[in-house]
């Protein structure tokens, strides 16, 4: 196990990697804690859970909603939950978006952690703070930035996540080497997805440096005002296509990847747009869709990054460099 502590944005948290589950005690009292899972996780894992208060959820996109937090907090309510508890989300990134939401409104506040269970969780969702929900197909609409006091990593539940899983995750993965860090990109374009499932030095070893780099990108930034924006690089388009086409968010940020370097080899002359989406083809993600322009564009209109007539792009300047741009909605509507 290794331990690492940051202060972001005045908050103080703590990653336990390579760590076990039984470890888990020695964070949070589990007379005083409630966990918060889905099904599938709850069902595979199920004997991990025995001794502590649980929150079962529905598992899938479809339950991060206002009316899954709801429901949590009324059974939070009757678990007798007050200020003194700690909630943990063990889970995917919709369990740490949820657990995360709820633990900053619930009583103002409670102390929160997470257990991310699938890779997409593991180096993306369950850092930097960030915890929402969606709002009929506006994802992430609702939310807050709220650190968790603790990340604890036990690699053994990654055994029991789906192939389709995998493969979501290193959307991810992909985009933290495109836009941050070369050398990675490298590394990714010599190896495959049976090479990090199989190696399991190398799956962790992989997940801890996109967990430091996720890190050091919301370390700089912590409120998203430049840096950080950098992370949405494929997220604006895959973002409106991921709750209408039932795409999974790994999926939907490939597609938008794909089009984002297509888009930045007109825009700031990338050169290395066929490598990307050679990478994410290596990666059996996908990076062709067909799509409905007018409804897409609809969503993209109300997205978070937009300012009157434009909305923000993340471009590739170079393979480990991205930029942030902004583009005219008459421009977006032409290319798209
Ligand atoms: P998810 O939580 O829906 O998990 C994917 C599926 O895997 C679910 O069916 C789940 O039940 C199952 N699962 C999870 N762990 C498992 C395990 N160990 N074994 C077997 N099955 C398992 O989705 P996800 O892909 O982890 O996360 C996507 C969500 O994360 C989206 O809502 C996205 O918006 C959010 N996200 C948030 C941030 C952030 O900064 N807050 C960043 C990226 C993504």
């Amino acid at each position: 196990m290794q331990k690492r502590s940051f202060t972001i944005n005045g908050e103080s948290v703590t990653y336990y990697f390579a760590g076990c589950f039984s470890m888990l005690r020695t964070l949070a009292d589990p007379a005083k804690t409630v966990l918060i899972t889905d099904e599938n996780v709850f069902r595979h894992h199920e004997k991990r859970f025995k001794g502590w208060n649980c929150i079962v959820l529905k598992a899938g996109e479809a339950y991060k909603t206002q009316e899954t937090v709801n429901s949590i907090i009324e059974q939070l309510v009757e678990l007798e939950t007050d200020r003194s508890f700690t909630l943990v989300g063990i889970g995917g990134g919709v369990i740490t978006d949820l657990t995360g939401y709820v633990a900053s409104v619930y009583m103002r506040g409670l102390r929160f952690g997470f257990i991310p269970t699938t890779l997409l969780a593991l180096v993306d969702a369950s850092i930097g703070g960030k915890n929402g929900i969606d709002v009929g197909v506006y994802k992430n609409l609702v939310g807050i930035i709220r650190q968790p006091d603790f990340l604890l990593h036990d690699l053994i539940f990654l055994n029991t996540l789906p192939d389709a899983e995998w493969v979501n995750g290193f959307a991810e993965i992909i985009k933290h080497a495109a836009i941050k860090d070369a050398a990675l990109f490298r590394e990714l374009e010599a190896n495959n997805l049976t090479y990090y499932r199989k190696k399991k030095k190398e799956a962790c070893r992989l997940i801890e440096r996109n967990v430091l780099l996720k890190t050091r990108v919301v370390l700089n930034d912590p409120t998203e005002k430049g840096d950080r924006k950098l992370l949405n690089f494929g997220h604006t388009l895959g973002h409106a296509l991921e709750n209408q086409y039932e795409l999974s968010h790994g999926e939907a940020i490939s597609i938008g990847m794909t089009y984002a370097s297509r888009l930045s080899a007109s825009l700031t002359g990338f050169r290395q747009a066929d490598r990307v989406i050679a990478l994410l083809d290596r990666y059996e993600l996908p990076t062709y869709a067909e799509y409905d322009k007018e409804r897409v564009f609809s969503v993209l209109k109300m997205d978070k990054k937009k300012s009157r007539d434009q909305i923000y792009f993340v471009l590739l300047e170079k393979l480990g460099k991205a930029v942030y741009r902004p583009l005219s909605f008459d421009h977006l509507y032409e290319t798209l």
